[in-house]
């Protein structure tokens, strides 16, 4: 286990408290669940912060426990068979694994939100997408049905689904994947948490016009975001810290301006000379690019 380097700390600019330091710190946090097979150990020892205002991309093979991780600080693993026999969840400050739940009921959502990796078990399939959107505003704000639909037909237009308020009374199945995880993200910046956890957020092909002018007005606001993704080709364009996490240990690596992805994308989109040929030109230039280069976008 490698502790990860802190990234220097800012004050909070969004906080109402006066804490300063980073805005949530996960400290040697061990996950294993208890199965009839014996015990699985999902999560051994990750170690990272995330400062207000700051991206963190955590980046890892399937099954090295970047959902898990993020389901262990939102409090909503299933215990049992889940467990967290060590470890700290520190948000601006304050061990959550030591709350209660309601305590911990009270920031999710308003605090901490979090974006699923698989939208459509994640939304409630015999409610509207208007209603689930609402609910946040009813829950959280006590508005009225009335006020809570106009919000989510805001939101719904926020993450560019076309015509939202024809479709806010449409049902999840009624939306195609990438529109659902749209409607997610909606739902996640709906009370414009402090920070907000996206699980492999463009599974499903969000374009990145989805996040641009969210993400900007987040920084903007003091928001972090936090992005596990199996794969680092659609990283988000700012100077992001990584942590890299296989399964045995987890190291971190201060992204630079990107000869990776650089070296990631595929000649065969990117060359002037390729978009100036014809199409058997470009077949011919194409099939000369390794496959693992062509197919990264
Ligand atoms: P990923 O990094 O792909 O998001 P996960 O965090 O979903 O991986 O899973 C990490 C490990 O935890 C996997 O080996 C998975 O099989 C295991 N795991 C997750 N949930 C459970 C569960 N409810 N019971 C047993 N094992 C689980
Ligand atoms: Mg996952």
């Amino acid at each position: 286990m490698t502790t990860i380097d802190k990234t220097a700390t800012v004050p909070s600019a969004r906080s109402g408290d006066d804490h300063v330091g980073p805005l949530l710190e996960v400290r040697d946090l061990h996950v294993e669940f208890h199965t009839r097979d014996g015990i699985a150990k999902a999560v051994n020892g990750v170690n990272y912060s995330v400062d207000a205002g700051e991206t963190l991309a955590v980046l890892g093979e399937s099954g090295s426990g970047k959902s898990v991780t993020a389901q262990a600080i939102m409090g909503i693993l299933d215990m049992p068979p889940g467990k967290i026999p060590q470890g700290e969840i520190l948000f601006r400050g304050q061990d959550m694994l030591k709350m209660s739940a309601e305590e911990r009921r009270g920031i999710r959502g308003r605090k901490i939100a979090m974006i699923f990796q698989d939208a459509l078990s994640s939304l409630n399939p015999v409610l509207t997408v208007g209603y689930q959107l609402g609910e946040m505003f009813r829950v959280h704000q006590g508005l009225s049905k009335k006020e809570a639909k106009a919000k989510a037909i805001g939101l719904m237009d926020q993450v560019k689904i076309p015509a939202a308020a024809a479709r806010v009374s449409d049902y999840p199945h009624q939306f195609s994947g990438g529109m659902r995880q749209r409607i997610m993200i909606a739902m996640a910046l709906a009370l414009e948490p402090d920070l907000i956890i996206a699980d492999e957020p463009t599974t499903a092909s969000v374009s990145s016009r989805t996040w641009p002018t969210r993400s900007r007005s987040c920084t903007r606001g003091g928001s972090s975001r936090r992005l596990p993704s199996a794969r680092s080709t659609r990283r988000p364009r700012t100077r992001t810290p990584r942590v890299c996490w296989p399964r045995s240990r987890v190291w971190t690596r201060r992204a630079r301006s990107s000869s990776r992805s650089r070296a990631c994308r595929p000649t065969c989109c990117t060359s002037p000379r390729v978009a100036r040929s014809t199409r058997a030109a470009r077949w011919r230039r194409t099939s000369a690019v390794p496959t693992s280069r062509r197919c990264c976008r």
